[in-house]
């Protein structure tokens, strides 16, 4: 188990399609492994998730948790989930417009527009498989880590004027997203 170095936009593993992994290794000590770096790296750096490819590995696994998270005070939280192979499909046509950062966007955030519903398909790191239906920002999580296993990023989703540091948002901007998104979410459920 180990922290590692997450990789940023520009390096070509991100834009890469993830492999699918075969369900006959996930018990295998390379894919345990690796599981166990995108939790603990997920964890050092306060992301509420990480992609495989984002450190540096190219299988179609994702991991998310949110707890108390000093980099998202107003997510609800979400149990530690590992996803292989998961495959989403949005539930209804509503958008909700979020802004949202990425560990490998560093110090920047905008706003992009997601499905307020999904339904995710997935293995365990068990290999048992779910269908779960996500709503409101647990559902824009599973959509960003989702995203990034497809080789893409929030710079594609963003709109472009709405690009801003950390330091902006916290200066003019968070306070209105996170009365909106509170609201949003006492009204969505996650
Ligand atoms: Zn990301």
């Amino acid at each position: 188990m180990a922290v590692r170095p997450v990789v940023h936009v520009g390096h070509p593993v991100l834009r890469q399609p993830t492999r699918e992994v075969d369900p006959r290794t996930i018990d295998s000590p390379d894919v345990q492994d690796l599981i166990d770096d995108l939790i603990d790296t997920m964890r050092h750096e306060n992301g509420a998730g990480i992609a495989a490819n984002q450190i540096g590995a190219e299988l179609r696994i994702a991991t998310i948790e949110v707890t108390r998270n000093p980099r998202y005070p107003y997510k609800p939280p979400i149990p530690l989930t590992v996803i292989v192979n998961p495959v989403l499909r949005a539930v209804g046509d509503e958008m909700v417009a979020i802004n949202e950062g990425c560990l490998s966007v560093p110090g920047l955030r905008g706003v992009l527009q997601r499905h307020v519903a999904v339904e995710v398909s997935y293995l365990d790191r068990e290999g048992r498989p779910h269908t779960e239906v996500k709503r409101g920002l647990t559902a824009g999580t599973f959509q960003h880590e989702v995203d990034h296993l497809d080789g893409r990023m929030i710079v594609d989703r963003i709109d472009p004027a709405t690009f801003m540091t950390w330091e902006m948002y916290k200066r003019f901007h968070r306070d209105a997203f996170v009365t909106r998104i509170t609201d949003f979410a006492a009204r969505i459920g996650s």
